[in-house]
């Protein structure tokens, strides 16, 4: 077993789904031989989108819903899932909350919580801050990418020193939205609309001035400011320059900075690549790794918006409009573990800090979750560490049918995941009912 500050070989206790006991003399109803096996704290992964969009801003459409989404977290050792809530036109944030929460507790297999969307910095939406963090909702999401950011900069801000007042914590998009809105403008002029171009669309500049903004407005009101998937060198430095000052700013990075770099934009195929931001170069791909093994990076969570493959390979898109986003839910840990772990990038004391621990004491959910220790919520996972898989996305729980690993091979797959005591994979099957996830109870956002 390994945990936060803990390692060894343990009998591991297990009580109204709670750990209730580590080591000594133990019996129960059920036991589980896990000898040669690997437990670590069930993945907490603080950003996806499950509530599939038709209504959401853009119009995404994304393919998972709680249901599948889920079922994907499940398979792939995830046992708690924030889900981004974006609020309907004229709704407030805690109408978001409202149906979101609505849907989740309906289909979710795994426990989640939810990120409301500001997409209003309004009277309304802000005298909704402070009840929404007393019931638990300790987190607010806000794009600097969207246009209506830079129109309303002083409204945002009042709203990230009420979300500090609450005791909450704000996750921001970092690109700046007038440079892609420049760089579209250059391509289109030069007619290099290709979804090759899709790079030059959303450039690193982007990322880094609105990532040195976000580290700014933190500095400014004092939220702790939590960047979501950032992707550049440049930007971490900005990350760690603040953080360096005391500023309480957290970053986390996706797969797809990891495992993919740049030059598959220039696949036929290379638009099924497309996040936002976009794949950087191998000198980012190394700086995601190093942040994640010395600290600069506190959290590997998957942004899982997953799409068919037709769709992310319409021929009628530009590269100014690719469709974001990829499945990533079932993968994300295991290839973490293979290309991490195993390559000797991180310690398993690392992996379990990015993938559990961090995530689950910066949105107030530990030590419920986040750890494995008396009184914890038994979400576990029992890895085998040698179990090798070839990725095929087709086959997976996520409803899209493709992954952007399909075809290579992964070390390091669950055998077992636990979710509040319950065995609720094993192997790739997932054994829970839709509605059996509950919502995570909250406390304020702790620092790491
Ligand atoms: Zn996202």
């Amino acid at each position: 077993m390994v945990s936060t500050g803990a390692r060894g070989e343990v009998d591991i206790g297990v009580r109204d789904g709670r750990i209730a006991q580590l080591g000594g003399a133990m019996s129960g109803a059920r036991e589980l031989d896990v000898r040669g096996l690997l437990v670590t704290p069930g993945g907490v992964d603080p950003h996806v989108h499950l509530t599939p969009p038709t209504r959401a801003a853009g119009g995404w459409r994304w393919v998972d819903d709680f249901e599948s989404g889920t079922r994907a977290a499940l398979a792939g050792g995830v046992t708690t899932v924030g889900n981004i809530s974006f609020p309907e036109r004229g709704e407030t944030l805690a109408d978001a909350i409202r149906h979101d929460d609505a849907q989740a507790a309906r289909l979710s297999l795994a426990d989640y919580f939810l990120h409301p969307v500001l997409m209003e910095p309004d009277a309304d939406n802000l005298a909704c801050l402070a009840p929404l963090h007393k019931a638990g909702h300790t987190s607010v999401k806000i794009f600097l990418s969207f246009k209506r950011f830079d129109r309303k900069v002083s409204e945002y801000l009042e709203a990230l020193r009420e979300v500090r007042a609450a005791g909450g914590i704000a996750l921001v998009h970092c690109e700046d939205a007038a440079i892609i809105d420049c760089c579209c403008t250059l391509l289109r002029e030069r007619g290099d609309t290709a979804p090759r171009f899709y790079p030059e669309a959303r450039p690193v500049q982007a990322e880094v001035v609105a990532t040195q903004r976000a580290v700014g407005f933190a500095e400014t009101t004092g939220c702790p400011t939590y960047v979501v998937h950032l992707a550049s060198a440049r930007a971490l430095e900005a990350c760690h320059d603040g953080r360096a000052r005391g500023i309480p700013v957290y970053v986390e990075t996706r797969p797809l900075y990891l495992h993919l770099s740049r030059e598959r934009f220039e696949d036929p195929d290379g638009a099924k690549y497309a996040g936002a931001p976009p794949l950087r170069e191998p000198v980012d791909v190394d700086a995601m790794w190093a942040g994640l093994g010395f600290g600069g990076i506190d959290v590997l969570a998957t942004d899982h918006a997953p799409w068919m493959l037709a769709d992310k390979l319409d021929p009628a898109q530009t590269a100014m409009e690719l469709r974001q986003g990829v499945a990533d839910l079932e993968t994300c840990l295991p290839m973490l573990f293979s290309a991490g772990v195993r390559r000797g990038r991180l310690s398993l004391e690392q992996f379990v800090a990015v993938t559990s621990t961090n995530p689950a004491k910066l949105f107030g959910l530990y030590p419920r979750k986040g750890t494995v220790a008396v009184g914890a919520d038994a979400d576990l996972v029992v890895g085998d560490p040698e179990e090798t898989r070839t990725i095929d996305g087709a086959s997976m729980h996520s409803r899209s049918d493709f992954s952007p690993y399909d075809g290579w091979e992964v070390t390091g797959w669950p055998r077992y995941t636990i979710r509040r005591g319950e065995v609720v994979a094993e192997g790739a099957e997932v054994l829970a009912p839709a509605g059996s996830g509950v919502l995570a109870p909250r406390g304020p956002h702790r620092p790491i």
